[in-house]
């Protein structure tokens, strides 16, 4: 079997795509995994996306902690047979991945950009070196657990007449010896640059704070209303709150249209939208990296550029 579990249900939708390709290949079944109560909507839902079926552990715990939930999960691994085990790459998803193979004694493979068959065995590709070369590995034990993040792949459309089989299964485990004593919610502008359709980002190349007002400014002209930014932006000068950051230590981002103005392009900043549909830069330099990776390139003083783009977007679209 191979099973698919992320705490998000959006990764879980875009996980069981890679997983019910390779499952085929292998001519086995995809189980999602749910742990929690049972959920028979959601259940429903992972079937649409294509889980051949669902395999809830039934418990009332409801915060999660990565030492229970690896126990369950080696049950489940036990119960299921399974040999691979996609996990979404979120934080809960890495500890949990991390733990359940640390308990099994086997490898485990984070933050993959791609996982597929090769001689049978699952084979995976993670960036490394900061984005400047590609890791390609392959496991050696089984079961064989890997990491994914999310917008790596797209969910496969929702077919709601698929069915499948709901399996609910209750195991007794051992208490985890930790306690949660409290829970800080991180500060946020409310900004879900992950699941925007246009970003309007901005770097370096903006002189000073209030001048980013130009970037909101051409987002709300755009109908777009999502701004992005480079790491100094957010990390260094903090003139926008860390929601904004994109790039390989800040989110990754798969919107239609991307527009970046003053943004030198260094890799790691690209390793965060690389995979946008359209890439729009705007940089004074020429040789500017980011235009390696843009589908149209405006070489210009931003200053200059953003007003007479703004009030072209409006004059177009109003
Ligand atoms: C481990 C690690 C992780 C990192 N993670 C990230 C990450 O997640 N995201 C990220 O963004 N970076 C990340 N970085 C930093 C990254 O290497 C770059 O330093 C950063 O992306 C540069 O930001 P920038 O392009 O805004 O600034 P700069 O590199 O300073 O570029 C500014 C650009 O603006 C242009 N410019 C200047 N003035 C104007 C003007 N008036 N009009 C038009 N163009 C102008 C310049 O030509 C230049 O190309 C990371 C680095 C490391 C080592």
């Amino acid at each position: 079997m191979v099973l698919v579990y992320s705490d998000d249900k959006k990764i879980t939708f875009e996980l069981l795509n890679k997983g019910s390709e390779i499952a085929k290949e292998l001519g086995e079944k995809l189980t999602a995994v749910i742990i929690g109560k049972i959920d028979e909507s959601l259940s429903q839902e992972y079937i649409s996306y294509g889980a051949d079926d669902v395999f809830v552990s039934e418990t009332d715990i409801d915060t999660f902690k990565a030492e229970e939930y690896a126990n369950y999960f080696e049950n489940i691994i036990k119960e299921t047979k399974s040999e691979i085990i996609i996990i979404g790459s979120n934080k809960n998803g890495k500890e949990l991945a991390s733990r359940l193979a640390g308990r099994l004694d086997v490898g485990c493979i984070i933050d993959c950009t791609n996982i597929y068959l090769k001689d049978n065995k699952l084979t995976s590709e993670r960036v490394v070196y900061s984005g400047n070369a590609i890791a390609v590995e392959q496991f050696n034990s089984k079961p064989a657990i890997v990491t994914v993040p999310s917008k790596v792949f797209d969910p496969l459309p929702k077919d709601e007449k698929r069915k499948g089989e709901i399996i609910k299964k209750k195991f007794e485990i051992e208490k985890s010896a930790s306690k949660i004593l409290k829970v800080q919610e991180m500060k946020s502008e409310g900004v879900n640059v992950e699941d925007a359709e246009i970003i309007v980002s901005c770097g370096r190349g903006f002189k000073n704070k209030e001048d980013i007002k130009m970037i909101q400014d051409l987002a709300d002209a755009i109908k777009g209303r999502t701004v992005g930014c480079s790491r100094p932006i957010a990390a260094d000068l903090k003139w926008l709150s860390e929601d904004h950051w994109i790039g390989l230590s800040g989110h990754k981002v798969k919107p239609k249209l991307y527009i970046a103005a003053g943004i030198s392009g260094q890799i790691q900043h690209i390793a965060g939208m690389r995979d946008s549909g359209i890439i729009v830069a705007i940089n004074k330099d020429p040789e500017a990296l980011i235009f390696k990776s843009a589908d149209y390139g405006i070489v210009g003083d931003l200053y200059e550029v953003l007003p007479k783009l703004i009030s072209a977007v409006k004059e177009k679209i109003g």
